[in-house]
């Protein structure tokens, strides 16, 4: 009788755990940002302070209610980024920075770490929320990325509700460029209009990552681009590899900052590569990447980032990025400086 006992412990040893148990164990997780640069601390109010953390703290619940629910990380990151875009604080989707021209132009990607697909649309100038947008590139159409009219035809297509584009229009952003357009015709160089000029923070990119109960691994990100851009100049934010990548092998990248700098050190994949190549933990490879690597280039912005472990790192080299985590028992961190 004990020798069965003893065999039937013996043998309970070697089971695999119950899938559906494991799988409750698994820690989910989510990072948001709203974007590199912030507001200087002399111009924050606590009124505006308080507005932007009330929906950087919607959004990660948003993306949190679809990741308890066991829902894919790419469900999260969806949702996290829709109430980013919907905010007119943040330059995505409602809220966008204006063109040159005085049009808001805006770009958007997303990355399944678990597959590596990938969707991206640059120059939508009527998608009401562009990451559902890329994210249907990904889904429904044999390419990558679509731009402009091309992509707004697909949307048409795939029964996609085009908006007016005065939807995006907001005073301060239009402000803004009136200020940036000032600055520019007094210096004649649209590339010497500071912060202080265009009279906020600077970039306000909006991105998340995620990881789900399955451990699969998502990123996404979603931008109007910079103030007083002009001839169809596309920032990193949609660029694979730049502004947004995801592998479950390594990790999952959001990036925000002067996206020209991102785009040439293939920041988001630099981070998954060195973690991927040199072995580095992802606070090595983010820190390498942002602290060091584009310092040194001159490149001003910041990342948010997400191991397979759940671990985050979000280094910024800008005086500030809004940023904000919320862990498997629904814990809220946000923070704008550095603490
Ligand atoms: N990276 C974006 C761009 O260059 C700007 C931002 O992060 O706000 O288009």
């Amino acid at each position: 009788m004990i020798k069965a006992l003893l065999l039937l412990l013996f043998a309970a040893a070697f089971v695999p755990p119950v899938y559906g148990q494991n799988e409750r164990e698994r820690p989910v997780k989510l990072a948001i940002h709203g974007g590199a640069g912030a507001i200087p601390k002399s111009e924050m109010t606590p009124e505006k302070e308080a507005a932007y953390r009330k929906d950087l703290e919607r959004a990660l619940r948003a993306g949190h209610d679809v990741l308890k629910r066991g829902g894919s990380s790419l469900d999260a990151v969806e949702a996290a980024i829709h109430v980013l875009e919907d905010s007119p604080l943040f330059n995505a989707g409602k809220g966008a920075v204006f063109t040159h021209e005085g049009r808001n132009e805006l770009d958007a990607s997303i990355m399944d770490g678990a597959t590596r697909r990938a969707g991206a649309v640059a120059g939508v100038q009527r998608i009401k929320n562009p990451i559902s947008l890329a994210r249907m590139v990904m889904e429904r159409s044999p390419h990558v990325m679509l731009t402009s009219d091309g992509a707004e035809a697909f949307a048409r297509d795939n029964g996609v509700e085009l908006v007016d584009p005065k939807y995006f229009w907001t005073e301060s952003r239009w402000k803004s460029l009136q200020r940036a357009l000032e600055s520019e015709k007094k210096t004649g160089d649209a590339s010497h209009v500071e912060a202080a000029d265009i009279g906020e923070y600077k970039f306000g990119t909006v991105g998340a990552v995620a990881l789900d109960r399955a451990g699969n691994l998502a990123a996404g990100t979603s931008t109007g681009g910079m103030t007083n851009k002009r001839w169809g100049r596309i920032g990193d934010s949609p660029i694979i590899g730049a502004g947004t990548f995801a592998d479950n092998a390594t990790c999952a990248v959001s990036a925000t900052g002067h996206g020209e700098f991102f785009i040439r050190w293939a920041v988001a994949y630099d981070i998954s590569a060195l973690m991927a190549y040199k072995n580095m933990s992802l606070a090595e490879a983010a820190d390498t990447v942002v602290m060091e690597k584009l310092v040194k280039a001159g490149g001003e912005g910041g990342v948010i980032a997400i191991d397979r472990d759940g671990n985050v790192a979000m280094p910024f080299n800008s005086p500030g990025m809004f940023r904000g985590t919320i862990d498997a028992a629904g814990k809220v961190s946000i923070a704008i400086y550095k603490e």
